[in-house]
């Protein structure tokens, strides 16, 4: 085996404008990698689940979100890959949408979330052990707004005003705001800097479930909102691999195809989760709520295919057929 451990970077929010300033610690670049979704709960399921499911995840209210509580434990992740080539998986994460109340963490061997901003994992150094993954996620370039107090106010004062439907100028929020982001940015980038003297024998990967937009009057965010501008799903990915220190140029890859790619480099059998959960149908099916959950995979636009990156997942995951095999599976047409 070329790598006996693990370890992959999620710096929520991070756009590929900045994968420049980490570069330096890694030897592959993609330069075109992409997010599926503009938001963290779908857009980390496609990168430790191998699963994209666009609509389902579309969430405009609290009530929406709902759906997802229970909903991830039953999909397995990169973690039951692993456990097959003997790799244990410990998460850190910073809670949120990555945390346990979303289902996460029941095939992991440790799943820890941040309780706040403060004990929240923010670049110190954290290595994986033998024979372990280990997936490290942070909100510290998301949170901008948590680098001034003032900009905090400043942000939550402008969303309730728009939430009313008030007139309210954002020009200086964004403006600050970006600055705070760059500021996030650069700062965790340096905190990273000990990526390059890891061992060899560590496989890593850093990448991000979808960039922020800090364009336009009104557009500061990422999320549903954020869906018509392509450059929110422009994220990096970059990986240091052992067998040479010069840095190639990687074209084309998306986010869903990360359980695959890791699998291969660590020379662990891959099966696409889709195809999983079919092959384990008969235990599903006799169970009404994991029923109802296959539905809610069902009901999803995986089937629905519209655009070219969709096209591209169901051709990559093999999983054609799929749709009909689930109509057979659970409603016997
Ligand atoms: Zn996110």
């Amino acid at each position: 085996m070329k790598y006996d451990r693990a370890l992959l970077i999620s710096i929520d929010s991070l756009s590929r404008k900045y994968q420049y300033l980490f570069e330096d610690y890694f030897t592959i670049k993609y330069i075109k990698y992409q997010s599926t979704n503009t938001w963290t709960l779908p857009s980390h399921v496609a990168m430790l689940s191998g699963v994209m499911l666009p609509r389902l995840y579309y969430v405009m209210n609290q009530k929406d979100v709902k759906q997802f509580e229970n909903f991830i434990q039953y999909l397995p992740t990169i973690a039951t890959l692993l456990k097959r080539g003997g790799f244990k998986s410990r998460a850190i994460t910073g809670g949120g949408f990555m945390s346990k109340y979303f289902g996460w963490g029941y095939d992991w061997e440790s799943w820890q979330e941040a309780e706040n901003t403060k004990s929240e994992w923010n670049g110190e150094k954290i290595l994986p052990k033998k024979n372990e993954f280990l997936f490290l996620h942070t909100y510290y370039v998301h949170n901008w707004f948590n680098e001034k107090k003032k900009l905090r106010e400043q942000l939550f004062k402008a969303k309730d005003n728009l939430e009313k439907g008030n007139k309210y100028d954002v020009r200086m929020l964004i403006t600050e705001g970006k600055k705070a982001y760059i500021k996030r940015v650069k700062t965790i980038a340096k905190r990273l800097s000990w990526i390059k003297s890891i061992s060899p024998r560590t496989l890593v990967i850093l990448t991000s479930d979808h960039g922020e937009l800090f364009s336009g009057p009104d557009s500061f965010h990422h999320g549903n909102f954020a869906l018509t501008d392509s450059s929110i799903f422009e994220v990096p990915l970059l990986i240091r691999e052992n067998t040479t220190n010069k840095t190639i140029e990687k074209n084309i890859c998306y986010d869903f195809l990360l359980p695959q790619l890791i699998c291969e480099k660590l020379d662990i059998p891959f099966e696409s989760i889709p195809k999983m959960l079919i092959r384990r149908n008969r235990y599903i099916i006799n169970q009404e709520n994991l029923k109802e959950k296959m539905k809610m995979i069902f009901d999803s636009s995986i089937f629905n295919i519209s655009n070219t990156v969709s096209q591209a997942a169901f051709y990559m995951l093999n999983i054609r057929g799929l749709k009909t095999t689930i109509r057979k599976i659970f409603f016997k047409i």
